[in-house]
């Protein structure tokens, strides 16, 4: 298998040669008739989707609610209007996903260092909650340790628990992995560890709790920071102060810590203090690979009583068949969330989530995809999946419970092409590649692009994680290569910095507020760009000759091998 990749030809030719080779006269007209479809997006189509979405009577689309039903309604009826066949092997447009919700109602978070006792605010000061199932849970007296950034990477000579008992403490991280300097020129961040700026993995919240449970700490509690966690410490508050979402599990999540939370910058360095500790000196010496958990001489106590429900959701999924008898089993999808924050009846005046951008846009984008799909003469040679994903905002779990019950072959999935908030500025004469450098899906995007007279713009930011930040992760997780844009920032007919201030405005301003709405100044025309891209994209790697693969270096790499291994010795 060679990596799908090519010269930067224009792609009318490309598909045009390539097919005219492989199947005879009657495919030349592909390349036009390609060109049609992909026409059929627009940016009025993807605003009256985003009008319906977004709009107040579907309140903020939460898992389990009215909100829930009306989206899941709405979807459905768009795919039977477009006459896509059901995605779910058993005839329906959905697939269950079955989780658990945990409302706190009683939540208290106290630290005793000396003979003095602390009471943090929860959700203004603390954010804690438990992912185990039960009604409650008491931490009394739990050992504060700092642990530094948390991480056990074997690749790189990394532990930052050496050889310490954590079982039954109370662990305090940093968010983010160690910004290790570069030996030759301290200004810059080392590449050999952890990537240099770029975040890891390991830099992850989700792998912080993963890594304390596997050390048997009893609580752990990440300092928040805004520039190395990616946003605001109103984020982390509206994110996990209401219900808390799992999949349903069978042993309960009791492999889970007990407590997991995160504390504000001010009071982490406050508790520091109280406990006769400096929070800078020791978060400098957790660079060094010869950090040690540092014990605080300062306990946590922590009660957190749980009203626990059963949520029934759903995933939505259409397919459209493939054109080639002996491809038709192969698939490419795509992938964006359907959900949103929903509605918090605690606040005054607005309470609703509307999540115009995040991600009414990318659902309104995949209808678009799956238009400009349908409106093909030729179905494409291998299947098309478009799935719209319940419970992202909880912790991707829509997504998660499709990669653990595919409903179709993993290992003959090609790709997932993610949409997570489209472009609502105008037309860029960019496009962003999050995770850039980590697939070959980005050099057939290479060419799409250059087509059509745009280029790729490398993630501005790879600090902030956003590769594993959306659900194209948990499909990367287990080896199908995911592809995933996010808006150019070059927009064309406005001033350089244009694009920066916009993306920073909203993050500061409307990403997980009630404030994300549809906005007087937006221009979906770079969104539908954007959207004919991926459609380009998804016909090349769905006719293509050859798999796409991860490229050297790719923490997922391995993984598909195995996988595409495994599955042709069955
Ligand atoms: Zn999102």
């Amino acid at each position: 298998m060679k990596p799908l990749s090519g010269q930067p030809i224009s792609w009318f030719r490309a598909g045009t040669i390539a097919l005219a080779m492989a199947c005879a006269p009657v495919c030349v007209l592909w390349g036009a008739d390609a060109d049609v479809a992909a026409a059929s997006i627009t940016a009025d189509d993807l605003m009256r989707h985003i009008r319906t979405l977004a709009s107040d009577e579907f309140e903020g689309r939460a898992p389990g609610t009215k909100g829930e039903q009306l989206t899941v309604g709405y979807l459905t009826a768009e795919f039977q209007r477009l006459s896509l066949k059901p995605g779910n092997p058993d005839g329906t447009y959905v697939q269950a996903v079955p989780l658990v919700g945990a409302t706190a109602t009683d939540v208290s978070v106290s630290y005793r260092a000396g003979e003095s006792r602390t009471d943090l605010a929860f959700p203004g000061e603390a954010v804690v909650w438990t992912k185990r199932y039960v009604p409650e849970i008491n931490v009394s007296d739990s050992e504060l340790v700092f642990v530094g950034y948390g991480v056990v990477a074997p690749e790189y000579g990394w532990d930052d628990f050496k050889d310490v008992d954590v079982r039954g403490k109370t662990i305090v991280i940093l968010i983010n992995d160690p910004p290790v300097p570069d030996p030759n020129d301290p200004l810059k961040l080392d590449d050999k560890v952890f990537k240099g700026p770029a975040m890891t993995y390991y830099g992850r919240w989700t792998y912080k709790y993963e890594i304390a449970a596997k050390q048997g700490a009893t609580a752990a509690i990440i300092v928040h920071e805004t520039g190395p966690a990616g946003y605001p410490w109103a984020v982390v508050e509206g994110s996990n102060s209401r219900e808390n979402f799992d999949l349903q599990s069978a042993d309960r999540n009791m492999s889970r810590v007990a407590v997991e939370g995160w504390i504000a910058l001010d009071k982490a360095r406050q508790l520091f203090a109280a406990a006769g500790q400096d929070f800078d000196q020791l978060k400098r010496a957790a660079l060094g690979r010869d950090f040690k958990p540092v014990p605080l001489g300062a306990k946590a106590s922590f009660r957190i009583r749980n009203m626990l429900r059963e949520v029934a959701s759903q995933n939505v999924i259409a397919k459209l068949e493939g054109s080639d008898p002996k491809l038709r089993n192969e698939y490419v999808l795509y992938t964006a969330h359907w959900d949103h924050l929903g509605r918090n009846t605690a606040l005054a005046g607005d309470q609703i989530f509307n999540g115009a951008r995040d991600n009414a846009s990318g659902v309104a984008t995949l209808l678009e995809l799956a238009k400009a799909f349908r409106r093909l003469k030729t179905a494409p040679r291998r299947t098309i999946l478009f799935l719209s994903v319940t419970a992202e905002e909880k912790g991707l779990l829509g997504a998660k419970h499709y990669a653990a019950h595919p409903l179709y072959p993993l290992a003959r999935t090609l790709a997932d092409f993610n949409i997570d908030s489209a472009n609502t500025w105008g037309r860029t004469r960019d496009v962003s590649v999050i995770g850039f450098g980590q697939s070959t899906l980005e050099d057939v995007l290479r060419d799409v692009a250059t087509a059509r007279g745009r280029m790729l713009t490398p993630d501005a930011e790879p600090e902030k994680g956003r590769y594993y930040r959306s659900d194209h992760f948990e499909f990367a997780r287990v080896g199908v290569p995911g592809l995933y844009l996010q808006s150019g920032v070059q927009f064309i007919g406005k001033p350089q910095e244009f694009g920066r201030q916009k993306i920073d405005a909203y993050t500061a301003n409307d990403y997980h507020k009630v404030t994300d709405e549809i906005k007087a100044d937006w221009d979906l025309s770079g969104a539908a760009d954007d959207a004919r891209l991926l459609f380009e994209v998804g016909l090349r790697v769905a006719n293509g000759e050859s798999y796409p693969q991860w490229k050297a270096g790719s923490e997922f790499k391995a993984r598909r091998e195995e996988m595409l291994k495994k599955a042709g010795e069955k």
